[in-house]
C-alpha cells in the first residue's frame, strides 16, 4: 500500500491529486517554489517542502529538488499532475531508479508517444489512421520536400517532433513560405524543446478535435472512458471541452473506442492516457497522445462516475483495474470552461491579487480551483485559475447550467475570460454542436 504521495505540481490539479489521496487514506506531501508558500494544497497537505525560486526551471522542473523533497519526507510515489514533468520520460526514469513509484506510464512509453513521429508509427500499427503527411522526419532534400507538400496539396502544416502545448506548430500556405516556415519551426523547437526534428502534416481545413480517455492497468487490461470534444480553441489551445463528443456516429465511435484499447494493450500501456485525434468528414486522424492526467478529465468523470485521479494511483500500487468496458456507464452530458487570468482582447495573462472570489454552485456545478479571496497569482505560471464544469441530464441543460453558474461567479481584482465563455455558451453554433477548431478564432476576428 501506498501511505504518502508525493505532488510534483502546484494550482487546482495539485489540490485535485491531494483530494484523491485523502479519499484513499495516503497521506500528502505538497512542493512548492517560494512564491507558492501560500497555495491552497500547501496548506492543506500533510507536509511541505520548498524546492526553489518561483521560475519553473528552478522549481517545478528541477528533477533533482523534487527528488530529494520525497528523500527528506519519505514519500513512496510521485504524482506529476499535468504539465512541468509529467512527460518528461527522463523524469520518470530517475523518479523509479531512486526508488519510488512514478504515478504514470513507464519512461519508455513517455518517450516514444511523447515523440509525435514514434507515436504515429506506434499507433498504425494497429490500424489506427494518421494524417497524411511526411513517412517521418522530413528530409534534407529541398526538392524532395516540395513534392510533397505538391503532393499533399496546401496548405501544409510543419511540425515539431518533440512538440507541446500548442507550440512548434507553423503553417505554410504557398510554395514560397515552405522553405521559411520550416526554418522557422526547426529553431523554434530547438529553442522550446532541444530537439529540431519535424515533420509535415495536411493543413485539415474543418476538423474537430476528439479525444478518448483510457485507464490500463499492470495486469494488462484496458478500458476506455469514451471521447470528448475540444474543438473549442484559442492559439491551438483548449479552452472548452465537453463529454461525450456530440454527433459521432455511434458505430464509429464504438470502432475508435476498440481501437484505443487494442493500442493500450499493444504497448502495455499503464496509467491514465489520452489519444488525440482530429474528426473531419466522418473519419478520425491520430494527432498524439497525452501519457498522463489532462486538464478536461473532469467531464469524463462526470458522465461515467469513474474518478480517474483514484484509479491512476490505484494502478500505480499495482492493483488491477475494478471494472471492465461494459461496466463503464456513460450517463448524461458534461461541459467544462477553462476560467483564465487574462485580458479579455489581447489575451495577455492578468496576474495580480483577487479581492472576491465568489465560486458558483447548485445541482450539476463542480468547481475546480485553487484561488481564494485574497490569493495572489504570481506571474510565473500557466493562467488558468478555475475549471467551471456543468454536469446535466441532457448536453442542452448542461449549457444552461453553465451560462447560469458563470453568471453567478464573480471573481474581483484580477481580468479574466469569463465574459467570453458567457457568450459562446449562448452561440447557436455552440448550442448546435459540432463546432470546429477553427470556429472561436473565426468568430473573433482573429
Ligand atoms: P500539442 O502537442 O502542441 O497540443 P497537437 O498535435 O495535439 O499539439 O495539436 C494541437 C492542436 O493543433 C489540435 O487540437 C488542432 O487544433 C491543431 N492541429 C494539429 N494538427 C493539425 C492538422 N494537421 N490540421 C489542422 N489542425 C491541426
Amino acid at each position: 500500500m501506498l501511505d504518502k504521495v508525493l505532488i510534483a505540481n502546484r494550482g487546482e490539479i495539485a489540490l485535485r491529486i491531494q483530494r484523491a489521496c485523502r479519499e484513499l487514506g495516503i497521506k500528502t506531501v505538497a512542493v512548492h517554489s517560494t512564491t507558492d508558500n501560500s497555495q491552497k494544497h500547501v496548506f492543506l497537505a500533510d507536509e511541505s517542502v520548498c524546492i526553489g525560486p518561483p521560475e519553473s526551471l528552478k522549481s517545478y522542473l528541477n528533477i533533482p529538488s523534487i527528488i530529494s523533497a520525497a528523500e527528506v519526507t519519505d514519500a513512496m510515489a510521485i504524482h506529476p499532475g499535468y504539465g512541468f514533468l509529467a512527460e518528461n520520460g527522463d523524469f520518470a526514469e530517475q523518479v523509479e531508479k531512486s526508488g519510488y513509484i512514478f504515478i504514470g506510464p513507464k519512461s519508455e512509453t513517455i518517450n516514444l508517444m511523447g515523440n509525435k513521429i514514434s507515436a504515429k508509427d506506434a499507433v498504425s500499427e494497429v490500424g489506427i489512421e494518421c494524417i497524411p503527411g511526411s513517412e517521418g522526419e522530413l528530409d534534407e532534400d529541398v526538392e524532395k520536400v516540395h513534392t510533397l507538400a505538391d503532393q499533399i496539396g496546401y496548405p501544409v502544416l510543419i511540425k515539431a517532433a518533440a512538440g507541446g502545448g500548442g507550440k512548434g506548430m507553423r503553417v505554410a500556405h504557398t510554395k514560397g513560405a515552405l522553405q521559411h516556415t520550416i526554418d522557422l519551426t526547426k529553431s523554434e523547437s530547438k529553442a522550446a524543446f532541444g530537439d529540431d526534428t519535424i515533420f509535415m502534416e495536411k493543413l485539415l481545413e474543418e476538423p474537430r478535435h476528439i479525444e478518448f480517455q483510457i485507464l490500463a492497468d499492470h495486469h494488462g487490461n484496458a478500458v476506455c472512458l469514451g471521447d470528448r470534444d475540444c474543438s473549442m480553441q484559442r492559439s491551438h489551445q483548449k479552452i472548452i471541452e465537453e463529454a461525450p463528443a456530440p454527433k459521432i456516429p455511434k458505430e464509429l465511435r464504438k470502432e475508435m473506442i476498440e481501437k484505443c484499447i487494442a493500442f493500450c494493450k499493444h504497448i502495455d500501456y499503464r496509467g491514465a492516457g489520452t489519444l488525440e485525434f482530429l474528426y473531419e468528414d466522418g473519419r478520425f486522424y491520430f494527432i498524439e497522445m497525452n501519457t498522463r492526467l489532462q486538464v478536461e478529465h473532469p467531464v469524463t468523470e462526470m458522465v461515467t462516475g469513474i474518478d480517474i485521479v483514484k484509479e491512476q494511483i490505484k494502478i500505480a500500487m499495482g492493483m488491477p483495474l475494478s471494472f471492465k468496458q461494459e461496466d463503464i456507464i456513460e450517463k448524461g452530458h458534461a461541459i467544462e470552461c477553462r476560467i483564465n487570468a487574462e485580458d479579455p482582447k489581447t489575451f495577455m495573462p492578468s496576474p495580480g491579487k483577487i479581492n472576491l472570489w465568489h465560486p458558483p454552485g447548485g445541482p450539476g456545478i463542480r468547481v475546480d480551483s485553487h484561488i481564494y479571496t485574497g490569493y495572489e497569482i504570481p506571474p510565473y505560471y500557466d493562467s488558468m485559475i478555475a475549471k467551471v464544469i456543468a454536469f446535466a441530464n441532457s448536453r442542452e441543460s448542461a449549457i444552461t447550467r453553465m451560462g447560469i453558474a458563470l453568471c453567478e461567479m464573480i471573481v474581483e481584482g484580477i481580468k479574466t475570460n469569463r465574459d467570453l465563455q458567457i457568450e459562446i455558451m449562448q452561440h447557436n453554433a455552440f448550442k448546435e454542436g459540432g463546432t470546429n477548431i477553427h470556429y472561436l478564432e473565426k468568430r473573433l476576428g482573429l
